[in-house]
């Protein structure tokens, strides 16, 4: 350009004023059987001093196992067994955190969740509680922590809710079950160990597996719904037929089954869940509900939502011969589906997904009434 001349430059429009999520994703992961043993190696550089433990919160389904002695204990390092029979609730969070500060002077090096959801979602609740002061219940909702947790690590041990790869960990407080979403929630480092989900029960293989089919379905037919939650939603949805519709051996439906989570979970991360997370809310809260059963509990009669994802949902189902309770909501006063409604209604973000901006105009209480009522 010569100097002194001077281009008219055509005037460009303003872009629609929209707010992208900008949100993290798990920096470190390895995969593979076996992979587990790696994991002293990956926690030695993270060691701060020998003071600083790492403390490995465990399912106690492991207790009597061999796995807890593949834990690559040194120095004050600590395991502490936790029961998953209930979902992870904030006193519990609490309590964790007060005896980790009572036991040692010096924070840890770091928290290493072993488990299902529940324990994944407890590790990233206390190593946030470890640095940021007050109890978990002032912090479920979205981006209320400031402080950056304690490193810590994720290792699934059953595979479908994502949470290995999610920035929330969903909390049952005294006022709401919400997650702690945030930038300091997702893991620092997950290890994707195929082998350690082998002995997962067939029923609880079968819901834990479902809540990743579930997402797919809600994301990819939602609202929300855009070329980068539709590009994992797609792949964990084919991965989940052929977990659960094809013949694959036990091992390749293992890696299969593990890598259709991480993508049902990324899936989600760009969009939402939807109808049946929302309700399932309400079953968890007033009925103590886990999360992978209530979601199948409530999914089997949306057939009016999501046709095509309903008849799939069976097909799987059958072919595994599960059999759903019945009778949940039988003797429920309508106090009681009050609640539930009130709960599930407050999730706007899962509506909006589900059936748009205008979700309001097509259903209330007693649509979702009558569907609980059906379970
Ligand atoms: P879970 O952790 O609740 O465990 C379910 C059962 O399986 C428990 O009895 C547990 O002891 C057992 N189990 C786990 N691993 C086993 C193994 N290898 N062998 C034998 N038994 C085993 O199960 P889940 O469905 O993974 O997690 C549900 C929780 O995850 C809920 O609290 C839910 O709110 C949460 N969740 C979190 C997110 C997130 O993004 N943070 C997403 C979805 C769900
Ligand atoms: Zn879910």
């Amino acid at each position: 350009m010569k100097t002194g001349q001077y281009y008219k430059v055509e005037s460009v429009p303003p872009r629609r004023l929209k707010k992208f999520m900008n949100f993290p994703m798990v920096p470190r992961v390895v995969f593979g059987n076996g992979s587990f043993d790696q994991l002293g190696g990956i926690l030695m550089s993270k060691r701060k001093h020998s003071e600083a433990p790492f403390i490995f919160l465990v399912d106690d389904v492991f207790e009597s196992k061999r796995l807890p002695e593949r834990i690559p204990l040194i120095f004050n390092d600590q395991i502490i067994f936790v029961s998953a029979n209930e979902e992870p609730k904030t006193y519990q969070v609490d309590a964790l955190v007060n005896k980790i500060k009572e036991e040692f002077s010096d924070l840890p090096s770091g928290i290493v969740g072993i488990g299902g959801g529940t324990l994944l979602d407890l590790a990233k609740a206390v190593s946030i509680l470890l640095t940021n002061e007050g109890s978990a219940a002032d912090y479920q909702g979205w981006d209320l922590v400031d402080t950056p947790a304690v490193y810590h690590v994720g290792i699934p041990t059953i595979s479908g809710t994502g949470a290995e790869v999610s920035r929330t960990t969903v909390l049952l407080g005294p006022e709401k079950k919400l997650g702690i979403n945030s930038d300091h929630t997702t893991f620092d480092q997950v290890v994707l160990d195929p082998e350690l989900i082998q002995d997962v029960p067939l029923e609880q293989w079968f819901y834990t597996g479902m809540d990743c089919f579930i997402h797919c379905i809600e994301s990819l037919n939602g609202t929300y719904l855009n070329a980068f939650s539709q590009s994992y939603g797609e792949k964990a949805l084919e991965l989940c037929k052929e977990v659960y519709l094809g013949d694959l051996g036990p091992a390749e439906s293992r890696d299969k089954l593990m890598m259709a989570s991480w993508h049902g979970g990324m899936s989600i991360a760009y969009s939402q869940v939807g109808v049946a997370h929302a309700m399932s809310y309400g079953l968890s809260y007033l009925l103590g509900v886990r999360h992978g059963i209530g979601n199948c509990l409530v999914f089997q009669h949306l057939e009016e939502y999501y046709p095509k994802g309903v008849a799939l949902f069976q097909t799987m189902r059958e072919k595994h011969g599960i059999e759903l309770p019945k009778g949940i909501c039988a003797g429920l006063t309508e106090t009681d589906l009050d609640i539930m409604v009130s709960v599930a209604l407050d999730l706007a973000p899962l509506w909006e997904n589900a059936l748009g901006v205008r979700w309001r105009d097509k259903i209330g209480p007693e649509k979702l009434k009558s569907i609980y009522r059906k379970i």
